[in-house]
């Protein structure tokens, strides 16, 4: 499989320092490898030089590729139009900021040549900051239980992907992309080597802690529908304790009469119309968990292999 083309996608964000150290690691590293590779920057609309960089090494060198965006989409958009415009039979995904270290390359194609469509690189989360990585350990152990694609702690974007899982990931078509979770979905069989933990080189990271909240929250409402079935379960277990409240405060009043004229009356009708509604809620949200998922249109399955060829309509 040797000489066969790697493209590496590069999403960018004000990253005009890093441009050309990371170009620098990535020649030194395929210069020990049998094979071409192409770089893709994506530009995020960056509001510092770094669209001029990248032009400017794309003149020296041809096999850096640039994607620039009119406005600032985000990394996943940027991750995506990289997968897109990629040529060579595998990707491999990395920062900027050389927090993905290039010396993990070999590794990762390594794993491609074993056979494996995804080799990801996962991380330990040594020298990042306490509270950060204490929100994140717990993030994992909480987003594991609710939703239905298994996520790993320090596995992030850096990864190889091959060209099945390329199309695939290619085929899922949604707007609201989390990567992480379909990196997961898609499948295939994985491999994971590890790295340590890098400092940020040069530059500040683009995350603020209301982002990360966000993308926390984008991974838990794109890949399940439990929070709306949970609104149904409350639902119907306040309607049933309701009711019961009711029932046996109505057995008072017939066995020891009416103590507090008018409260029950109040009391009953509050209790059983809360109820109601909240079940009403939750089968509300049952539809609109069903239209979530038909809008995303992802594709029933993924074939790996087969022997046949399906029929085209
Ligand atoms: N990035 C991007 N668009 C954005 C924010 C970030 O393309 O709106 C890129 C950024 O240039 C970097 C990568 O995404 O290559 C990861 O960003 P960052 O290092 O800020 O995140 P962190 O490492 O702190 O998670
Ligand atoms: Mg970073």
């Amino acid at each position: 499989m040797s000489n066969s083309k790697v493209s590496i996608i590069i999403p960018a964000y004000n990253e005009e320092e890093n441009i050309y150290p990371v170009n620098e690691a990535l020649e030194e590293e395929f210069a020990g490898l049998s094979y071409s590779y192409e770089v893709i920057f994506v530009d995020d609309c960056s509001q510092d030089d770094t669209l001029q960089t990248i032009r400017t090494l794309a003149n020296t060198y041809p096999n850096v590729k640039y994607v620039s965006f009119t406005r600032n989409f985000g990394k996943e958009s940027a991750l995506l139009a990289g997968l897109q415009h990629a040529k060579g039979e595998a990707v491999i995904i990395m920062d900027a900021d050389m927090q993905h270290p290039p010396s993990l390359i070999p590794k990762l194609l390594e794993g491609y040549q074993e056979g494996y469509q995804q080799v990801v690189a996962r991380r330990d989360r040594n020298g990042e900051a306490k509270s950060r990585s204490f929100l994140s350990s717990l993030y994992y152990k909480v987003i594991n239980k609710v939703v239905q694609v298994e996520l790993k702690d320090g596995e992030g974007d850096f990864r190889l992907l091959g060209r099945q899982a390329i199309e695939a990931i290619l085929e899922l078509s949604e707007g609201n992309r989390f990567s992480k979770g379909l990196f997961s979905w898609i499948g295939f069989e994985k491999k994971t080597v590890y790295f340590e933990n890098v400092e940020r080189q040069n530059g500040v990271s683009h995350w603020s802690f209301k982002q990360l909240l966000n993308y926390g929250v984008e991974g838990i409402l794109s890949f399940n529908q439990r929070p709306l079935r949970v609104v149904l379960y409350c639902g119907l277990i306040s309607l049933l304790l309701g009711l019961i409240y009711i029932f046996s405060m109505f057995l008072m009043i017939i066995l020891q009469g009416v103590d507090e004229p008018g409260y029950f009356t109040v009391i009953s009708s509050i209790l059983f119309l809360g109820g109601v509604q909240l079940v009403s809620l939750g089968v509300i949200g049952e539809y609109v968990g069903r239209i979530y998922s038909e809008t995303k249109n992802r594709p029933h399955y993924l074939v790996k292999e087969s022997n046949t060829e399906r029929e085209e309509k």
